[in-house]
């Protein structure tokens, strides 16, 4: 019998060719142009629809008409987070040879699930996971770890690998504790595993937002007094909202006393790691059971890589592997490592070749270089509004987080007002488009907040943002 009507969605070699270079070309541009672009964009659902919406074409299109499509309206409508003045939420200043590498897998479309159809991909994860293990004072042998898609997943298979190791399948009695500054994605992740709001404690955390030792031990003596057990802990480096890390530890001697499984996300902060004052800052990382860090953030790689380190690799082999008769052939043996049989996915894209690419590139030294300035941009931030008198600083520059706002020596706004005029100001910022800043809440105030762990923004860039700011403080609400 002929088989009719074949199809092998494919372009002729020159076709692919320059449909390619147009790709380069524009990536390329945008980079070496973003600086000078605006951040921020906006775009109603209604303004999007019509552009957009369309039913599935039967019929083929010419594919640069397509592309050119793409380049002016898809990829000119999302924020540039990469951008100097992109200051909130945590920017994804990315870098170029990642990107490529990204390009790479994908075009390759390498599976990075199993041994033996990518060793090369699983050895790859091996080594870079080994470079991981070192900079966070891990065991290099025993210990292991997983890329994941990001700081959500690696907490989430942190959490589920802790249930298994602590408590095996019977979880009912099983309590949790987090600071009210851990980030939502644990939450999220307690939630998905299908422990009750019941079994959460989250500890209020001091002046400072670290986690109150006292009011932790008080919270585990009272739910063992219960007859509960408390099996996981929580703890932060580098928050979100200020950058703060939590005592490690002390932590870790509470955890290890009460048999208590020590999880530390560091997916905003962890990385600072790399620079002088970070690194006395992490100290007690290392005691973790296990840890999330986030190459996204702020180790400079495009979407999405996130990772879960562990302190023994076979806790995550013990609770994911599952053995069914189609993956019998690709199992390889005992010292080649199925990734698969480590977390949660079994396709996987082979996200450690953008890690490895740019650290061999770029060497971890300029990582370091960067991570650095960071920190100090944010210190030098600090000391600039320090010496204005309609800036109060909030929270003070701690890993590249800053917290401030407007409030004039002298004026006599109320609490309320200060908070609506500092809304006021970042909304203003917001929609002139030049500067992504927006507000969080400490200690029931409305703040701005800056992150900068850009190495493209420089304290000129802070300048003239404050500059901005202030110039909108300084306008007259129309009534
Ligand atoms: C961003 C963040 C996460 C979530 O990571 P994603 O990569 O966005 O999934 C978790 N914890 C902290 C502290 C974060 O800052």
């Amino acid at each position: 019998m002929k088989i009719q009507n074949k199809a092998t969605l494919e372009l002729s070699h020159d076709e692919m060719k320059s449909y390619g270079y147009e790709v380069v070309d524009a990536i390329v541009d945008h980079f070496s142009t973003q600086n000078q672009k605006l951040p921020v964009v906006s775009g109603t659902r209604g303004e999007m629809e019509k552009l957009f919406l369309e039913e599935a074409p039967e019929n083929a299109s010419d594919p640069k008409k397509v592309l050119n499509f793409v380049l002016d309206e898809v990829m000119t409508k999302s924020n540039i987070v990469s951008h100097p003045k992109s200051y909130s939420f945590v920017p994804g200043p990315s870098n170029y040879i990642s990107a490529m590498a990204d390009s790479l897998t994908a075009g390759f479309n390498i599976f990075s699930g199993g041994w033996q159809a990518s060793p090369a991909a699983a050895e790859m994860e091996i080594v870079t996971m080994n470079w991981l293990l070192k900079m966070f004072g891990f065991p290099q042998k025993k210990g292991g770890g997983i890329f994941t898609s990001g700081g959500s997943m690696a907490n989430l298979t942190a959490l589920v690998t802790a249930r298994t190791v602590k408590c095996g399948d019977d979880f009912s009695k099983a309590i949790i504790y987090l600071s009210d500054q851990a980030h939502s994605s644990n939450i999220k992740a307690i939630r998905v595993l299908g422990f009750s709001k019941e079994q959460i404690r989250i500890i209020p955390t001091d002046g400072e937002f670290k986690f109150s030792l006292n009011k932790l031990k008080n919270a585990i003596a009272k739910d063992r007094l219960e007859g509960l057990q408390p099996f996981c802990l929580i703890a932060t480096a580098g928050t979100t909202n200020t950058g703060t890390v939590d005592p490690l530890s002390d932590i870790a001697k509470i955890c290890k006393k009460e048999d208590i499984w020590f999880h530390i996300d560091g997916a905003y902060g962890g990385f600072a790691i790399l620079s002088e004052d970070g690194k006395q800052l992490m100290k007690g990382i290392e005691k973790a059971d296990s840890l999330t860090i986030d190459p996204h953030k702020w180790f400079f790689q495009p979407y999405e890589i996130g990772c879960l380190l562990v302190k023994k690799h076979k806790w995550l082999k013990g609770t994911f592997t599952e053995k069914p008769e189609y993956l019998r052939d690709i199992e390889g043996n005992e010292s080649e490592i199925n990734f698969y049989d480590h977390g949660i996915e079994l396709t996987r894209r082979f996200r450690a070749l953008k890690f490895y690419m740019s650290v061999k590139t770029f060497g971890l030294g300029e990582f370091r270089k960067a991570i650095t300035y960071n920190v100090k941009l944010a210190e030098a931030t600090e000391s600039f509004l320090r010496k204005s008198s309609n800036w109060e600083v909030i929270s003070p520059a701690t890993l590249a987080v800053i917290n401030f706002r407007y409030n004039p020596i002298g004026n006599k706004l109320s609490e309320k007002q200060l908070d609506a005029l500092n809304q006021r100001i970042s909304q203003n910022v917001v929609d002139s488009k030049k500067a992504l800043l927006v507000t969080t809440v400490l200690n029931r105030q409305i703040v701005l907040r800056m992150c900068l762990i850009n190495p493209r923004t420089t304290l000129d860039d802070v300048k003239e943002t404050i500059a901005l700011c202030e110039s909108f403080a300084n306008e007259k609400v129309l009534a």
